[in-house]
């Protein structure tokens, strides 16, 4: 005869439904807590959040996403600054009350720097995005150096300040780019989500104005980037009136969704632990060393070149 006890129907009942209730509370707070139930239900995401290595890599200074606690995305428009796209980027982030970051290429730079100016005195970030726009992955290192220096000396020009943070051409580039990057002072940055507003010339130069080269309707490229958003995405948008028609939609639709718009800098700042880094700092000229008139050692000859 078994001694066991006969568990009544009702009681098992019970057990089920308390299990049930447990396992859907800690769901329902895991999905709270991950921004989402495709986060909470995803090992990757549970893996990065507390490894933080996909977000950011401290050894080579390279910030690939923001982090997942937060509502917050961020603003990135390459390849200006033109000024068919830059005036109504700027007027929008304006009236949105936001700010971006502009990876700004150097050729264009010294052909507009009252923009890059008027990026920054509108609080804006201004980054690197090299002097023309070149594959960084196929150059020589001194030549990487001099496209990511020549862009810097001109931003110095157009504002004052010097560009903290740098985003390859096309994300191109060998891991010694970004050890030179970080010797440079740089932060490089990647990006998430893109729109494709923008069709490359085959030379990767735009030879004819931005707007004919651009196929995308700005409801598209509002679209695109509304589809790719979650908790601390990079966007990457493109400096053109295209884009810029597009952004009020996409603005609209973050404030609806409960989302805030932050700079590279500021969802730097958000991560653990934080990375702070101050956003274009004044640029000071490196003081002129002082020539000291070295006296002839006894015995030394002149030698007339
Ligand atoms: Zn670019």
């Amino acid at each position: 005869m078994s001694s066991k006890k006969k568990t009544s129907p009702k009681s098992k009942v019970i057990a089920a439904v308390m299990i049930v209730a447990a396992l859907g509370g800690g769901l329902l707070w895991l999905r709270k807590d991950a921004n989402g139930l495709r986060n909470a239900l995803s090992y990757h995401y549970w893996i990065d959040r507390y490894t933080g290595v996909e977000t950011y890599k401290p050894e080579v200074k390279y910030f690939t996403r923001g982090s997942r606690d937060h509502k917050d995305v961020c603003f990135t428009f390459d390849d200006g600054p033109h000024e068919a796209g830059a005036p109504l980027i700027l007027d929008n982030l304006k009236k949105a009350g936001v700010h971006a970051t502009f990876f700004v290429v150097g050729i264009r730079v010294k052909q507009h720097p009252e923009l890059v100016k008027r990026m920054i005195d509108e609080g804006n970030e201004v980054g690197n995005h090299t002097q023309d726009h070149l594959r960084l992955d196929g150059l020589p290192i001194k030549n990487v150096q001099a496209e990511i220096e020549n862009c810097a000396t001109n931003i110095e020009r157009a504002c004052g300040r010097r560009p903290a943070l740098l985003r390859p051409p096309g994300m191109r580039f060998k891991h010694e780019t970004l050890a030179l990057a970080t010797k440079l002072g740089y932060t490089t940055v990647g990006w998430n989500v893109g729109a494709q507003d923008f069709v490359p010339a085959p030379s990767g130069h735009p030879t004819k104005e931005m707007e004919d080269e651009i196929h995308t309707t700005p409801d598209q490229v509002a679209e695109r980037v509304i589809k790719g958003v979650k908790p601390g995405v990079i966007i990457l948008l493109h400096d053109n009136p295209v884009t810029a028609q597009a952004l009020p939609k996409i603005f609209d639709w973050l404030k609806k969704e409960g989302y805030t718009v932050k700079t590279v800098t500021q969802m730097l700042a958000e991560l653990k632990p934080p990375v702070i880094i101050e956003p274009d700092p004044v640029f000071v000229p490196p003081a002129k060393k002082k020539m000291v008139k070295s006296l002839p050692s006894v015995g030394a000859t002149t030698h007339k070149a």
